[in-house]
């Protein structure tokens, strides 16, 4: 399908723009002002010559699926991108892309829940082996390379630490010792930073999180080089982990207002935490926008903004923890992050619950570790309401 993209870019490079229009088939079907949903599994044979070319849902390219896949290349400043079945399945299937039996990859211990049991877990079972680092300080990261470490995986900005990474450290370590750069962009989104930008090779999203923003669906992508975004498809096409073309376009509206979502977070994000740390009953505040974050110069250099994710503990453990998040009238108590909702969650018994409680301690993560995923809602309702909970 041709498109609009090369003209809207040229013309218009800001991602608000982009977000909108990027993407957008130059014919409008029908004069239609959004992106129809193609809900067709099979297209008429039109002579394509190989397989991966012939439109189908599970290969990944039906209108929607190259619509929505230019629309967030563009928007990274990046040649590419795959739309997936789930953040997990773009992450999974870039993996098991770029490593193979024998191989090893660097990857980074504080990150979210789910990828750390696929390191753990499934990738030794395909007989790849693995070390973790921690993706904030370089100076270790020699030490565990090996002959054959082919990738080093770091957050941009780490679930639930919200920690922000080396990130120029991760570009030239790669780029030194020949490894492919791999970074899970979902908490920073590519409106406060876009991997592209700064070198690395594959960016992947949890889509369910800030670029859908409205919890209703699960989605992923893979984001990066053509060719290498092609190798992934061609993996991705035989595991089967395809998003409908409905959840396209559902995800495709949600991106339209991404921008303007997340400078909203980015800024609330800021006050509660501020808010936060002022308070005597609140032990300690992860935010990387506060200047007391060790993250905080990575975070001023690199981002464009903190993002929406913040983390703390209370005085009195995980009893008070949990008398907080149920204290609470406006967060509401589930997984997942990202949204127009705020949530509350402690991530030990969320998302992180897979873990071991000997890995938890490796990773540093507390039991009463209290995680908010600040949504829309205003500013002053969420601080009047956390102030409340704190002081019941
Ligand atoms: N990456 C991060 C940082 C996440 O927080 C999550 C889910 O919470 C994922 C990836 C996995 O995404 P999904 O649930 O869409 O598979």
């Amino acid at each position: 399908m041709t498109t609009t993209l090369q003209q809207q870019t040229d013309r218009h490079p800001s991602i608000e723009t982009k977000a909108i229009h990027a993407g957008t088939p130059a014919t409008r079907y029908a004069g239609a002002v959004s992106m129809p949903v193609f809900q067709s599994s099979i297209y008429e044979f039109a002579g394509e010559t190989d397989y991966h070319s012939i439109p189908y849902i599970r290969l990944n390219n039906t209108p929607n699926h190259v619509a929505l896949g230019e629309k967030l290349a563009a928007m990274e400043n990046a040649e590419a991108a795959l739309i997936t079945g789930s953040g997990m399945a773009a992450i999974a299937t870039s993996l098991l892309t770029v490593l193979s039996h024998g191989d090893h990859v660097l990857v980074q211990r504080r990150i979210y829940g789910g990828t750390h049991t696929f390191v753990t877990h499934a990738l030794p079972q395909y007989g790849i082996a693995y070390d973790f680092i921690d993706g904030t300080d370089a100076s270790g990261w020699a030490a565990k390379l090996r002959p054959n470490t082919k990738a080093i995986y770091v957050e941009t900005i780490s679930n639930p630490h919200v920690e922000v990474s080396d990130l120029r450290g991760v570009v030239e370590f790669a780029r030194a010792h020949n490894l492919v750069s791999m970074v899970d962009n979902t908490v920073a989104t590519p409106v406060n930073f876009r991997p592209a930008e700064h070198g690395f090779d594959l960016s992947l999203h949890s889509c369910t999180k800030y670029l859908n923003g409205h919890t209703d669906i699960v989605a992923g992508a893979v984001i990066g080089s053509a060719p290498l975004v092609k190798r992934v498809t061609h993996h991705l096409n035989h595991l089967g982990g395809c998003l409908d073309p409905h959840a396209c376009h559902l995800l495709d509206r949600g991106v339209k207002t991404l921008a303007v979502r997340m400078r909203f977070q980015n800024e609330s994000s800021m006050a509660i935490a501020e808010f936060l740390e002022r308070h005597p009953r609140v032990r300690r505040v992860n935010y990387p926008g506060l200047p007391s974050s060790p993250s905080h110069g990575r975070a001023r250099e690199w981002l464009e903004g903190s993002s929406g994710l913040l983390s703390f503990d209370v005085h009195g453990g995980v009893a008070e923890a949990d008398r907080i998040i149920q204290q609470v009238t406006i967060p509401i108590h589930a997984p997942s992050l990202g949204g127009v909702e705020t949530l509350i969650s402690r991530p030990v018994a969320l998302s992180h619950s897979g873990l071991a409680p000997e890995e938890l301690e490796a990773m540093g993560l507390s039991e009463s570790l209290i995680r908010l995923s600040v949504g829309l809602e205003a500013t002053r309702d969420l601080i009047d309401d956390l102030e409340q909970a704190l002081e019941a």
